[in-house]
């Protein structure tokens, strides 16, 4: 494993995201004994940087890497987790947290918030600690010094239960630029960053602002909830005549490895496969040559038309059709390459309710995605495709 050096620390290059664990069934809980042994291998192999949050797995993500951790010296491993801001919510006197992701609580402020995280992870004090999704629309719940969330995790940071500071964002790069030039507390950000969102969601200026601000970066979804790792035929047939031995996946990882600023990239590994390729790639450096990010982008116009879904789920519960909406928009991706047999068979097995059609486009999950999809617009489109394919 490479370790990057954080002030006095020494982080491993790859980090442990906890949102995608392996699960009982399609949907079921975490499956916690292939959980384990995802984290066991993680931490025998040199992962030292686990991230999770309040929401992750419904809530259950905190409890259980708390757990899995315990088996371990507290000052081998470094635990971050995330202040859930941008789901609470002043409900007339009282304030609640949750919504899409986790059932609604009423709280009396973060401190109900943050005392819950180091219960249920077990710990007396959390080596980072982030604000979770600084976007357009929690900003000002972050600003808000009624709510006081900035106040509360300064007063833990000199409490000593909070190591480090930091948050994360799917916001664009001004916002995160006027959020660091605000408040000179933070010390690192995390954001979404693979080779495809560089320019799709402008990660390219994201990381020059937080670099400019003298910060480390922090990455997420550097395989975009996994879709970089089977970007499709055209695009794989392009990377695997540059360099055969390598998966799609090494590329999307050593896409990041060619940026300096990078102190952890974070993967959420949902399998032991996925994790040992990971390890064996962070194990050594080796960024993109000059040729090889010519190679990308031949492979990134080979898959122009996906819809740069994460499969975050943030839209799912506020549709009034109960719709799976990144399964439709996964079934449209495979689509965009061929309606091949897997895209038909998974449509034949969905009831007319569960199908693209079915969406009625009241616009709540694109007010929501933090990709900014329009998803109703996608649904129509794939309707309409497998309508006149149909006729
Ligand atoms: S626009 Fe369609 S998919 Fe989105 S929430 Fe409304 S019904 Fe569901
Ligand atoms: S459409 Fe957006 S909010 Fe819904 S799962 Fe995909 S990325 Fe997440």
């Amino acid at each position: 494993m490479i370790y990057k050096a954080f002030k006095d620390l020494q982080l491993s290059w790859l980090g442990m995201g906890n949102m995608r664990l392996p699960v009982v069934g399609e949907r079921g809980p975490i499956d916690e004994k292939l959980a384990s042994e995802i984290i066991d291998y993680a931490y025998a192999n040199g992962v030292n940087y686990y991230d999770t949050a309040y929401m992750y797995h419904g809530g259950h993500s905190e409890e259980f890497i708390g757990k899995a951790l315990a088996r371990y010296p507290r000052d081998s491993f470094y635990l971050a987790t995330k202040m859930p801001g941008h789901i609470m919510r002043r409900a007339g006197d009282t304030m609640e947290v949750g919504g899409t992701m986790i059932a609604k609580k009423t709280i009396s402020g973060p401190a109900d918030v943050f005392e819950e995280q180091l219960e249920k992870c077990g710990v007396d004090y959390f080596d980072f600690y982030l604000l979770h999704n600084l976007s357009e629309s929690s900003y000002n719940l972050y600003a808000d010094d009624e709510l006081g969330i900035i106040e509360y995790v300064l007063a833990q940071k000199k409490a000593g239960r909070i190591r480090h500071l930091g948050f994360s964002a799917h916001a664009s790069a001004a916002t995160i630029d006027k959020f660091l030039s605000k408040y000179d507390c933070f010390e690192f950000v995390q954001i979404q960053l693979n080779y495809m969102d560089w320019m799709l969601q402008d990660a390219k200026t994201k990381y020059e602002v937080i670099t400019k601000h003298g910060l480390p970066v922090v990455v997420m979804e550097p395989c975009r909830g996994g879709k970089l790792a089977a970007p499709g035929e055209a695009a794989t047939e392009i990377l695997r005549q540059a360099r055969p031995g390598d998966s799609p996946a090494a590329w999307a990882f050593r896409f990041i490895q060619s940026l300096p600023n990078v102190t952890v990239a974070l993967s959420g590994m949902t399998t032991l496969e996925q994790l040992k390729e990971n390890v064996a790639l962070f194990s050594k450096d080796d960024p993109l040559t000059e040729e090889d990010k010519t190679v990308l982008q031949k492979a990134i116009a080979a898959m122009a038309s996906i819809v740069p879904c994460t499969a975050c789920r943030y839209c799912c519960d506020g549709c009034p059709q109960k719709l799976d909406i990144p399964k439709l928009i996964g079934l449209n991706n495979e689509a965009s390459f061929s309606l091949s047999w897997q895209v038909t068979n998974a449509l034949g097995a969905m009831s007319e309710a569960e199908k693209p059609s079915a969406c009625v486009s009241c616009g709540e999950c694109s007010k929501i995605c933090p990709q900014g999809i329009d998803v109703p617009g996608v649904l129509q489109k794939f309707a309409a495709r497998l309508n006149s394919a149909a006729s």
